[in-house]
């Protein structure tokens, strides 16, 4: 498998970075990956009017742990983004490196080779997830732009989430640590295995295109949004984190069946069991990403609708 599955190649205008993959048993981002390219490439040929400002690139995060079908091999790939520690690893042999070390590596590696034509005055990063529970939204960084931008892709938006956690791609893609303006967001599209959720991601991404201005107008019924809108339509606009729930031990961890993103929970109520014993909810509100996975460390988020 190739790091870039697809990139397409338009005018002046900015590098738009979408980012699948980064946990390996998420692979629905490769699919839509694929899928946004193709349509460019069919409305290239069949619409005259059409043209793109900047240049697409369609990146896979966690090549090996793709291949191997899981999480990750060694490390969560999206907890290592630090930027000390990114500067050890672009110090070293790359060769030598292993697993998600190497990954990381690869990476920016490649985004260099962009990056470093000069051609580009903005970089933009749209990393897209999946989950292990249904549901979808939309994760900004505290830069403006990242949140007008997550205001546009007709999903929940979720503020405060990276406070809790570090080392994600959000935290590290911006100017200080790539040397070109940067903006980034997450969009997690759904359940890994609802066909859906490769085409909410599709929405998704041509959404972030046309707000961003690569794109001016598109053959909308290729680009799926009315399922974004439609999925969307009954869940709050915005929420903020309140709680995190770190897991204590992971083969311990049991999260109690049938909670959705966006579920409403009471302070008091029964949702895991960690080596500790039961887990109750600590207070009132919207429970997010329940983990019903064994690899992870985020047992799940409270928000409160903004
Ligand atoms: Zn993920």
């Amino acid at each position: 498998m190739d790091r870039i599955v697809c990139s397409f190649e338009g005018g002046k205008g900015p590098l738009f970075v979408v980012s699948a993959a980064m946990h390996g048993n998420e692979q629905a981002g490769i699919a839509a990956l694929r899928e946004v390219c193709e349509i460019l490439n069919k409305e290239k040929l069949s619409n005259p009017d059409f043209a793109f400002s900047g240049t697409f690139v369609g990146l896979v995060g966690n090549k090996q742990a793709v291949e191997n079908n899981v999480r990750y091999m060694e490390n969560d790939l999206n907890r290592m983004w630090e930027s000390d520690f990114v500067y050890q690893v672009l110090k070293e042999d790359i060769f030598l490196q292993k697993n998600e070390v190497r990954e990381m590596h690869e990476i920016i590696l490649a985004l260099r080779e962009y990056v470093l034509t000069g051609k580009f005055r903005k970089l933009y990063l749209l990393d897209l997830h999946t989950t292990s529970s249904d549901g979808i939204f939309v994760i900004c960084t505290e830069d403006e732009e990242s949140s007008h931008l997550a205001g546009q892709l007709h999903a929940p938006l979720v503020r405060g989430l990276l406070k809790g956690i570090s080392g994600t791609t959000l935290h590290y893609f911006n100017k200080n640590n790539l040397g070109i303006e940067a903006t980034a967001l997450a969009f997690e599209g759904g359940h890994h295995e609802d066909p859906l959720s490769v085409k909410r991601m599709v929405a998704a991404v041509f959404n972030c295109m046309a707000s961003i201005g690569c794109i001016n107008h598109i053959d909308t019924k290729n680009t799926n949004d009315s399922i974004l809108m439609d999925y969307s339509a009954d869940l709050p606009k915005s929420v903020e984190v309140i709680y995190k729930y770190h897991v204590q031990d992971k083969l311990s961890w049991e999260m109690m069946p049938g909670f959705t993103n966006f579920d409403p929970v009471k302070k008091g109520q029964y949702l895991a069991r960690d080596i500790t014993g039961p887990v109750y909810c600590p207070v009132d509100g919207l429970i997010l990403m329940p983990l019903y996975q064994k690899k992870g460390r985020d047992g799940f988020f409270i928000v409160k609708p903004l």
